[in-house]
């Protein structure tokens, strides 16, 4: 499954013909999306900007509320994965069609049936077939001033769901070769600095990784996240540690940007076994795994996460 259309490259954002009365929703500043909505030269649109980072069911459930009975268009999710989290969610809840324009990538997120909501502010993962977008547009234009420290994050994020999608038991050769793809381009965009090909190479992985699942790598970081570790910082270490693991045609390379985006190894505060505890009930990515993995297995891994410094 994909977005019905998807538009990519430099001038995408800019030359698609929006449809008159969306609802753009955004997390950043109006000194930041004003930016983003002349370039895109949007006309007779409504706005919503109050989004936050982790968005709550609240948040979508107010949005909702808001624009009943305003005869809303499209939602246009304009930002990070929260704006096009609410999006997805809205969507699904409406029936309204969805555009979604990353201005961060690396999750993939406008290619996928995944959205992460929170209810009693505990973060879930949702899947459904409703939350994919009716269109996705893909453009480098919002990259630059993007802080390092979440262009890195993100690059990670892109590079280890396109290779643990890759080994991922749901693979078949359609979402494997989307996965390859989109890892032999994001390994050129963050070896070689060429930063304006990560767009692309995050939205390819998102196709791949999509339709099969990432694995033991994403497994072992929520521990890591759970005590504050951003999402693609933790995959430095844990999915390298799990490419070994596994064995993973990809082990060298992917340890290689990590040590290119500069990431110092993690600490956890947990006990590891305790930690194990957590992250052994995570079916969905552990079943997925190449190859099967015990409690065990986990402790060792987390072992060397945290004691052996994976990236040296
Ligand atoms: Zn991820």
């Amino acid at each position: 499954m994909m977005p019905k259309k998807i538009m990519f490259g430099e001038n995408a954002a800019k030359e698609f013909p929006y449809p008159k009365n969306a609802l753009v929703i955004t997390t950043t500043t109006p000194d930041i999306y004003n930016k983003w909505l002349d370039y895109m030269g949007i006309k007779n649109y409504e706005l919503y900007d109050k989004v936050t980072p982790d968005p709550a069911i609240e948040t979508v459930e107010e949005i909702k509320k808001q624009y009943e009975g305003k005869n809303i268009s499209y939602y246009i999710g304009l930002g990070g994965g929260s704006s096009m989290d609410v999006c997805k969610y809205l969507g699904k809840m409406t029936g309204i069609p969805k555009i979604l324009i990353p201005t961060t990538f690396g999750t993939g997120a406008e290619m996928t049936t995944y959205a992460v909501i929170s209810f009693d502010h505990k973060k879930k993962l949702l899947q459904d077939e409703a939350f994919l977008a009716d269109a996705s547009i893909v453009d480098p234009y919002f990259l630059p001033g993007t802080p390092f420290n979440i262009m890195r994050n993100s690059a990670c994020d892109a590079a280890a769901q396109a290779s643990e999608g890759y080994d991922s038991k749901l693979g078949n050769p359609f979402t494997q070769f989307f996965c390859k793809e989109a890892f032999d381009i994001l390994y050129d965009a963050i070896m070689n600095d060429k930063h304006n090909l990560l767009p692309y190479g995050a939205m390819l992985s998102g196709i791949g990784f999509g339709n099969s699942s990432t694995t033991l790598g994403h497994a072992l970081s929520y521990v890591f996240s759970n005590e504050g570790v951003p999402h693609g910082y933790a995959l430095s270490s844990c999915t390298t540690v799990a490419h070994k693991f596994n064995q993973s045609p990809y082990y060298k390379r992917f340890k290689e940007i990590a040590q290119k985006l500069k990431f110092e190894p993690l600490k956890l505060q947990q006990p590891l076994d305790q930690a194990a505890e957590v992250i052994m009930p995570d079916r969905g990515h552990l079943d997925n795994n190449p190859i099967p993995v015990s409690k065990e297995d986990v402790i060792k891994c987390l072992d060397e996460i945290v004691n052996a410094n994976p990236l040296a």
